[in-house]
């Protein structure tokens, strides 16, 4: 645990963020959620612990801002959060999984895009997201 909030730390400081209390308890709950989460579902975590929700919607901006978390819109016009990889030089991390009967995403982290592929997407226009959609397979045993 100890190493842990090092090493937020150390992120911090590499973008030259101050360390507070809030956003380092912002980081380690993004880190430990499975995919990424919606400033909603930080605040049902942060909220009982003391933090307010103006305070996380702040700290995930300024964690955005200075590129230690990346925010995707997953074309349900709610904004979700994680922690980016700091050793990525690339916007897109990597894709989503989104069930479109409940909703629930997942970080599809193996998946790479060869920098040609990434070449060729650029004469499209700039791509922010590269989202799968589908039937998770709670849905699907579900109907
Ligand atoms: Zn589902
Ligand atoms: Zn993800």
């Amino acid at each position: 645990m100890v190493n842990e909030i090092e090493e937020l730390r150390e992120l911090l400081k590499t973008v030259g963020l101050r360390c507070t209390t809030a956003r380092l308890s912002v980081m380690r709950e993004l880190r430990n959620t499975s995919g990424p989460a919606s400033h909603a579902d930080l605040a049902d975590t942060l909220v009982p612990q003391g933090f307010d929700k103006a305070t996380i919607y702040r700290n995930l901006m300024d964690l955005t801002d200075c590129g230690l978390v990346s925010r995707s819109e997953l074309g349900d016009h709610v904004w979700r959060f994680e922690l980016r990889d700091p050793n990525s030089d690339s916007d897109i991390e990597h894709p989503h999984f989104v069930c479109v009967d409940c909703g629930s995403v997942v970080c599809l982290k193996e998946i790479e895009f060869p920098a040609a592929t990434r070449r060729k997407w650029s004469s499209a226009g700039s791509v922010t997201e590269v989202l799968l959609k589908g039937h998770c397979t709670d849905c699907e045993t579900a109907s």
